[in-house]
């Protein structure tokens, strides 16, 4: 560790009592020797004031501070830096800024009425840079906003970033499927955002990000204004929800500034879409609001132990199924899962069923747990072996692909293809390996609760969801029957909480 110690006497030797050259420097070796340091450079100041900055050593030593030269600063009371806070205040944050540590020999200083208060000071002196600093990069930002510029290059597809003018042009590709979709959407041609997008899927019309278009980027182009020519910035700001977690805060609307873009679309057709888009946003809310799924959230497929989703395939006539997703999502799935859709109405009163068989009585209960864990436990512990060496053969494969890449043997397309099918194959395992770890636990389970619980709730689909999210921790399902409706033959496997 570098250290730097800086002494100073100045020529009035009347008011340095104590102060000698001598008993600074030794006392301030001794501390940073004491810090960690190992080497040790020394400034020295004979015969120079503390009310001004310029004095020849401390301009050296400010130097090699400002080229990081040091790991520590060791002085042996502030004012033999400066008497002026605020000099004082400069130099210090200089070292802090320069990522080196300031001490103080005498360090009772933090104690004293002085030092609470140059902490004080130094405190809201740092908060108040902060805060300007804050400050004047958002003025810059909305001075060049209030001048018509566009701020940064947002991507905002449609159009083009001219770096010259710092404003944008249209990308006549881009505005063409623009045009398109805001035709198709309100004439209803194609019907909504999600047939928009699987048309255009279909066209290979090349999306603004990723492979597909999806209903959410048809959706974002209907609404976003500055299509129309005229739209607005600063409109939202970034605020910090928990640690991780930032969200959009909308501004109030006299800090918005009016922004002029290249017209895409005229006027009235995005009026158009807005209120049809709107109609049918408050459509899907009273929907959302008015349906209960006893068991969303909480089921999973036996078959490829993904996550089952609420599914709609025919809208108009409200059906509704669990199933697995068949599209690629980020966490899995090159691997179509051969599982069928269930009706949800269905698949809820069929499973209400079971469980108030199973929930009978506490012994009959106690027993479901029991041949849950026996008949899995059997089998998890030769599995878990089997799945282990898989999941080698996997990170083998892997390598090998890269491998192959790397030699040209593969192109990318196919590199990709079989790295995601890995990864899904991998993720299969894992959840099978969790699975199988928590079927090991000893089970604490209050079956008596569980039972009158269910004895005593309500028929109505709201009352039957409550007990269920205090119960039940997963419930996996398999449909075994090759029927089309209303003749399910459904099994699940009901894993209570602890
Ligand atoms: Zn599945």
């Amino acid at each position: 560790m570098n250290a730097a110690v800086y002494a100073r006497v100045s020529t009035d030797l009347q008011a340095e009592k104590g102060y000698s050259l001598e008993t600074q420097v030794q006392a301030c070796t001794k501390k940073a020797t004491e810090l960690g340091a190992n080497v040790i450079k020394t400034y020295v100041d004979d015969g120079y004031s503390g009310a001004y900055l310029e004095r020849p050593q401390l301009d050296a030593l400010r130097d090699a501070i400002a080229d990081k030269l040091f790991d520590l600063v060791v002085i042996y009371e502030p004012d033999r830096l400066s008497r002026e806070t605020a000099h004082l205040l400069l130099l210090t944050q200089e070292i802090e800024r320069s990522g080196a540590k300031l001490e103080f020999v005498l360090t009772e200083y933090k104690n004293t009425p002085e030092g609470q208060l140059f902490l004080t000071i130094k405190g809201a002196f740092a908060s108040y840079e902060r805060a300007t600093i804050r400050e004047r990069t958002m003025r810059g930002k909305r001075g060049k906003l209030r001048q018509g510029k566009v701020v940064e290059d947002s991507g905002v597809y449609g159009y083009d970033y001219d770096k010259e003018t710092n404003g944008y042009v249209i990308n006549p590709y881009e505005a063409g499927v623009i045009n398109r979709i805001f035709k198709w959407y309100n004439s209803n041609e194609k019907g909504g955002c999600h047939s928009i997008a699987a048309e255009l899927n279909k066209r290979r019309t090349i999306p603004p990000k990723g492979t597909r278009w999806h209903m959410s980027t048809v959706r974002s182009i209907l609404r976003r204004q500055m299509y129309t020519g005229e739209y607005y910035a600063n409109t939202y700001y970034h605020g910090r929800v928990g640690a991780k977690k930032e969200i959009r805060i909308p501004r109030d609307k006299s800090e918005w500034i009016p922004m002029k873009a290249p017209a895409i679309i005229d006027k009235d057709v995005f009026a158009i879409a807005q209120d049809k888009l709107s109609r049918n946003r408050s459509l899907s809310e009273f929907k959302r609001v008015a349906e209960v799924y006893l068991l969303r959230g909480l089921l999973f497929c036996e078959e490829c132990g993904r996550k089952k989703h609420i599914l709609r395939t025919e809208p108009a006539k409200g059906m509704v199924y669990y199933g697995c997703a068949a599209r690629p999502s980020r966490y899995t799935s090159s691997i179509k899962c051969p599982s069928k859709y269930a009706n949800v109405y269905d698949t809820d009163a069929i499973f209400w069923g079971l469980l108030e068989k199973i929930c009978k009585s506490e012994k009959s209960l106690l027993n479901y747990v029991k041949g849950q864990r026996s008949k899995s436990a059997a089998k998890s512990d030769n599995d878990v072996e089997a799945y282990a060496k898989k999941l080698k053969d996997i990170a083998r494969e892997r390598e090998a692909v890269m491998q192959w890449f790397n030699h040209s043997l593969l192109t990318q397309e196919e590199a990709t293809k079989r790295l995601t099918e890995l990864k899904d194959s991998e993720l299969m395992l894992q959840r099978k390996i969790e699975n199988a770890d928590s079927i090991k636990k000893e089970s604490t389970l209050n079956a008596s609760a569980i039972c009158s619980m269910i004895k005593n709730c309500p028929a109505t689909p709201e009352a039957r969801r409550a007990v269920l999210l205090q119960i039940v921790d997963k419930i996996y399902m398999k449909r075994t029957d090759n029927s089309y409706r209303h003749n399910y033959h459904l099994s699940f496997r009901i894993l209570f909480k602890d």
